[in-house]
């Protein structure tokens, strides 16, 4: 084993074995969707090993506790499949895709490979000593950035105090979610929300899933006058032909993205016109590797790209994407990191340390361990 280097000494690794590690993080403020009420985040940490000695980290949000073990065990039996392989993440997804072909990359294999996929490309610029939006070509510049922790379904004056609340570190730009039973419920807390933000706020609204076709075109007039940014996930997501005909009857611009699964679906969601702007999730679309593909299908047909969730990577890879848009922030991982997220004046810059910037809290991740 060689000496761990972050000065570019090291010029080639490979890849040694995985430890994974599954913890359950309180979140500061829980959130009720019209899905589920989420009170604590199961995030599964990853450290892969090279045998040169360098780390390469990464972290998913599981949804689940079953989303986690499942995932930790198609990690572990994807590393034995390519011990002693460069790291070279492109080599190991094409690789990985061929032996996961029958069972299936889409889900929770997708996940796995994908964590594998973000761990390896952390290794490569941990190795060669600089961010990593500077080793896929890239400044590590500040990329606007709205708070998502919290603002669930809740009432109208929960909504609008929380809303403030989430102001505070430095944000611009808030999300609510909506998609409550009655519409003029969602009405009622949307207007709550813009009066206590002001009108300089941006105000996005996420229904996860909850309407149909004719009720999000509904709700969507009633919200007319709040000047909101963009309406999210209004239908089940996989209904893209319902989300092009919502994006045909509004003025307001309609999100999604999410939930596609591989770069491939970004351009199935393009072809059908299914929404104006799109928010890649760094697990579902294939780690750095199927981002810096679906980014780039996305920029062909000038959608703005957004991110979703882990904000610490999302972040990096914003950076290194010409179309970027908005980075979805959530606080989940600030309990097990040495040195959280900041936001200065409404955006976050990726850390100027070498890779991803993800160092854990031993002591923390040790607290927070689950079985
Ligand atoms: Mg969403």
């Amino acid at each position: 084993m060689q000496e761990p280097s972050t000065t570019g000494a090291v010029s080639s690794l490979h890849i040694a074995g995985v430890r994974t590690r599954f913890v359950k993080v309180p979140m500061r403020f829980p959130l009720g969707t019209s899905a589920a009420t989420v009170t604590s985040a199961p995030l599964l940490l990853v450290d892969l090993q090279t045998q040169e000695g360098v780390i390469g980290r990464s972290y998913l949000f599981c949804y689940r506790d079953s989303g986690a073990k499942a995932i930790a065990a198609v990690l572990h039996e994807a590393i034995g499949l390519i011990q002693g392989h460069a790291v070279a993440p492109l080599q190991v997804a094409e690789l990985l895709a061929r032996r996961y072909a029958l069972l299936g990359v889409a889900g929770l294999v997708r996940m796995a490979l994908a964590a594998l996929d973000i761990a390896l490309w952390d290794a490569l610029a941990v190795a060669a000593g600089m961010p990593l939006a500077r080793l896929l070509g890239a400044s590590a510049h500040p990329v606007p950035a709205y708070n998502s922790d919290g603002l669930g379904l809740m009432p109208a004056r929960a909504a609008a105090d929380e809303a403030v609340k989430l102001l505070e570190p430095g944000f611009r730009a808030v999300k609510l979610r909506l998609g409550h039973p009655e519409a003029r419920t969602d009405l009622e807390v949307a207007r709550a929300v813009r009066r206590a933000i002001g009108d300089d706020v941006v105000l996005m609204v996420d229904y996860n899933q909850a309407l149909t076709v004719p009720e999000a075109v509904r709700r969507a007039h009633d919200l007319q006058e709040l000047n909101i940014y963009w309406l999210e996930e209004q239908i089940h997501h996989s209904d893209l032909a319902g989300y092009a005909q919502i994006a045909q009857s509004l003025d307001t611009p309609v999100q999604i993205g999410e939930n596609l699964d591989g770069p491939e679906s970004v351009h199935r969601a393009l072809a059908g016109n299914a929404a104006d702007y799109l928010m890649l999730d760094a697990a579902r679309i294939g780690g750095v590797s199927g981002w810096l593909r679906g980014a780039a299908i996305a920029a062909a047909r000038n959608i703005p790209v957004s991110s979703h969730l882990f904000p610490e990577i999302s972040v990096h890879l914003l950076a290194a994407t010409p179309n970027a848009h908005w980075l979805e922030y959530v606080s989940w991982a600030d309990a097990i990191l040495q040195e959280p997220l900041a936001v200065r004046d409404g955006a976050i810059a990726p850390a100027e340390r070498p890779g991803l910037g993800l160092e854990w809290s031993e002591k923390d991740v040790t607290r927070l361990l689950a079985d």
